[in-house]
């Protein structure tokens, strides 16, 4: 915890710079600094205006180049550990679907967030540019198109070796004009991460909870394929679109020709998500062994699959070179058992809101 003297009332970034506190700052102006003046005193430099915070707690998990945002509360929150090899860049929390199993909320996808596009212009600027790994997502991060597409060139001007993925309901890419457009302004080593709920319309729509809303993905994704663009399909699977998922994964066979790979997505149990829980889930292993032949029929089809969020004792393992390790770190939890499982360095665990609400059953793993 800090004291604030004087801190202006907007949230804002800040790079941790050890030590470097009178030579460097004056050459970013308008870059927000921070640095410790002693065990006690962190100086923070707003263009040009410097503001001292007391420090109580400890600073030691600070290291030089580390981004934090400061509230306007004066609560400091680490963004970027230096040296992190992926981070998510969310655009905007406003999506034009409503899906049933989002793990954001409908209200918090209502939420005004004012100066959102400029506080991630920001972000992008204070960042190192050798990230290797970046996601930019949402809520639909192409909504607001012109901001979207400024995004896109800060992105590529700076991170010209970062490899980056698209996650998107794919319905703004039916749009020919802006699909050209976007492919224009997006960096080199772009992938797009689109999910296909069902093949059968209704139940898609049904997902969405949005009219139409197949047909418009259905197309952004024959677009970017007919770009040449590298497209991943998502099947986030529930108790809603398990009885059509043959449908769907002879549907994607048969009709999205040069697609990258197919990931079959676990639940992430929070906002809608968690508020359907009853609709929706289905414990691990039952979930599995009703994806199992969909699996197979994909890869016979020579198309690439992958499991995401699942625990790899609910999985066969021949399966278990499928299973990516996909929850974001600071997410991951295990239960207590999984201490005396043999496979916890190369399981992925469960999501931390997961494992709270459905406390799912795990089979401790002796040998491996
Ligand atoms: S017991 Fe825990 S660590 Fe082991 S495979 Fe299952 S979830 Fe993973």
């Amino acid at each position: 915890m800090i004291t604030i003297d004087e801190w202006p009332a907007e949230e804002c970034l800040a790079v941790y710079r050890h030590n470097l506190y009178m030579e460097r700052e004056a050459a970013l102006d308008d870059t927000v600094i921070i640095s410790c003046k002693d065990e006690s005193t962190l100086l923070i430099q707003i263009q040009r205006h410097i503001y001292s915070f007391h420090v109580t707690g400890s600073w030691e998990e600070l290291s030089e180049g580390d981004v934090v945002s400061i509230s306007n509360k004066g609560r400091i929150h680490l963004l970027y550990k230096m040296g992190q090899s992926e981070i998510d860049l969310f655009i905007t929390n406003k999506c034009n679907s409503n899906c049933i199993m989002c793990p954001l909320s409908e209200l918090s996808r209502k939420k005004m967030i004012p100066s959102q596009y400029q506080w991630i212009k920001e972000y992008i600027h204070v960042l190192p540019p050798d990230i290797p790994y970046i996601n930019i997502t949402g809520g639909e991060p192409t909504l607001d198109t012109d901001k979207f597409q400024d995004i896109l060139k800060n992105l590529k001007k700076k991170f010209q070796k970062s490899q980056f993925q698209l996650l998107t309901n794919g319905r703004s890419f039916s749009d020919t004009s802006f699909l050209k457009e976007t492919l224009c302004n997006i960096p080199n080593y772009t992938r797009f991460a689109v999910p296909i709920h069902s093949a059968v319309e209704s139940v898609h729509d049904r997902i969405t909870q949005s009219p139409g809303s197949f047909r418009q993905t259905d197309r952004g994704i024959k677009n970017l394929l007919k770009y040449d663009q590298k497209v991943e399909v998502r099947i986030v699977l529930s108790k809603i679109n398990i009885p059509s998922l043959r449908e769907t994964v002879e549907y994607i066979a048969n009709n999205y020709r040069g697609i990258f790979v197919v990931n079959f997505v676990g639940l992430e149990m929070m906002g809608n998500a968690a508020r359907n829980k009853d609709m929706l889930w289905m414990d691990y292993k039952f979930l599995f062994h009703q994806i199992r032949e969909s699996i197979l029929f994909l890869i016979c089809r020579g198309i690439d699959t992958q499991l995401y969020n699942f625990p790899l004792c609910a999985i066969d393992k021949g399966f278990w070179p499928l299973a990516a390790k996909s929850i974001t770190d600071y997410k991951i939890r295990y239960k207590e058992e999984c201490n005396d499982c043999m496979a916890k360095p190369v399981c992925g665990g469960f999501f931390s809101s997961t494992l709270k609400l459905m406390n799912p059953e795990v089979k401790v793993i002796q040998e491996i």
